[in-house]
């Protein structure tokens, strides 16, 4: 089934890719299939891929060492790597690191004049290659977006956005999904919510970008909340989980994230918090800042979702992992001025000003 309203050819139902993989051979023959260390194998994923690609008669060569938080130099190496071998188009199976990783290695594989500055100046000279998307997380929406999250060399995370990092066509197969462990299924789980939030408490929000939130909310809370008490999924909970996420990509996809996303970069960079996790530990202030700003919105939010914003918030309490990760009040100064006119926060509902980001970080100061 082709997912309805997405701007990308996505298909979501079990075996889609033994069933539809014929239509990729029309976008290339010499594949680059990029993947993590694992779990493009523990999921099941690659070997199906691989056999659909043998059938299809598509020669593939693999780069499978994309880290977490991928970095703009391993994709730049990938990309020569890729061009080496002839690639003509790249396969990305994953999560969010491999699939927005295959989506820059596109752009390097087609570009090899490129460095980092002219890699997130879009200064690109030629079209990348057909990307095609695998998931094995339910939770970025990589499979939707036209996003690429990469680290930079003075380990910043930023995100790149063109309608060029596109994908051809996406498969989405929950039963990728079933080998998460737990953490990851909580952290990804956590990033599905936060797009559909940080979409719908947008000023660049539609009414269509806030039914896709609210569709993914209503969807996605209710399981994680008895996923964290204890009970396990079975595999149409899985698929609800998974279509959750492709709901909060289509929100972003218009609507953007605002500003818990940008401050849980910094937590991933300064104390290796994973993705999900760190966007959501600024969940309650988000909804905390809604309340104040746009009342009836939440109102709205709540009503038609059926999910109060305790419930999130109890969510986050049990899912969220303790830490006492911390930093020095004259660091956390020098932090601060990173997001000043940062559009994240400008596109927040109402104001977000700095005196509020240094109240939303004071909670990550050092004070003995
Ligand atoms: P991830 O970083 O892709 O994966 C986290 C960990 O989970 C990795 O160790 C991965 O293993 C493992 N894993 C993934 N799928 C698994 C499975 N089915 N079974 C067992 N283990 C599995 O996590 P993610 O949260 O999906 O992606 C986070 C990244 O996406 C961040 O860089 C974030 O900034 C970005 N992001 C992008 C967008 C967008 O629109 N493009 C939106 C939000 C976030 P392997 O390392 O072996 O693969
Ligand atoms: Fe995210």
């Amino acid at each position: 089934m082709l997912l309805a309203g997405s701007p990308v050819r996505v298909y979501v139902e079990a075996n889609c890719v033994q069933s539809y993989f014929h239509e990729v051979k029309t976008f290339g023959r010499h594949c680059l299939l990029v993947t993590g260390k694992n779990s493009a194998r523990r999921s099941g994923a690659l070997s199906e891929v691989c056999h659909s690609m043998l059938e299809q008669d598509i020669i593939y060569s693999e780069w499978d060492s994309i880290t977490p938080n991928p970095t703009v130099e391993e994709c730049s190496t990938a990309g020569d790597f890729a061009r080496k071998n002839g690639a003509d188009m790249i396969l990305g199976i994953g999560g969010g690191s491999a699939m927005d990783a295959a989506k820059a290695i596109a752009v390097f594989a087609a570009n090899p004049e490129l460095d980092e500055a002219s890699f997130y100046a879009k200064d690109w000279k030629r079209e990348p290659l057909p990307i095609v998307l695998v998931g094995t997380t339910a939770g970025t929406g990589s499979e939707v977006t036209k996003v690429s999250v990469l680290t930079d060399s003075t380990g910043r995370k930023h995100s790149i956005k063109d309608d060029k990092l596109l994908p051809v066509i996406a498969f989405g197969d929950a039963r990728y999904t079933e080998s998460m462990p737990r953490e990851v299924r909580l952290s990804t789980g956590l990033d599905t919510l936060m797009h559909c939030l940080e979409s719908y408490f947008n000023k660049l929000a539609t009414e269509a970008s806030q039914k896709e939130s609210i569709i993914g909310i209503s969807m996605a809370a209710p399981l994680l909340m008895r996923f964290v008490k204890g009970e396990s999924l079975n595999l149409e909970q899985q698929e609800r989980l998974y279509e959750a996420s492709l709901h909060g990509g289509l929100s972003i996809y218009t609507a953007s994230t605002c500003f818990p996303h940008k401050l849980g970069y910094w937590l991933t960079e300064t104390f290796g918090i994973p993705h999900g996790f760190a966007c959501a530990e600024f969940m309650d202030r988000l909804l905390a800042h809604a309340r104040e700003a746009v009342p009836e919105s939440c109102h709205r939010l709540e009503e038609e979702t059926g999910v109060p914003f305790e419930m999130l918030n109890d969510l986050c309490r049990r899912a969220l992992p303790q830490h006492n990760h911390r930093v020095f009040p004259q660091e956390m100064e020098k932090i601060l001025p990173r997001w000043e006119n940062d559009s994240s926060l400008l596109n927040t509902v109402g104001v977000v000003t700095m005196r509020d980001v240094e109240r939303f970080m004071s909670r990550y100061e050092w004070n003995d």
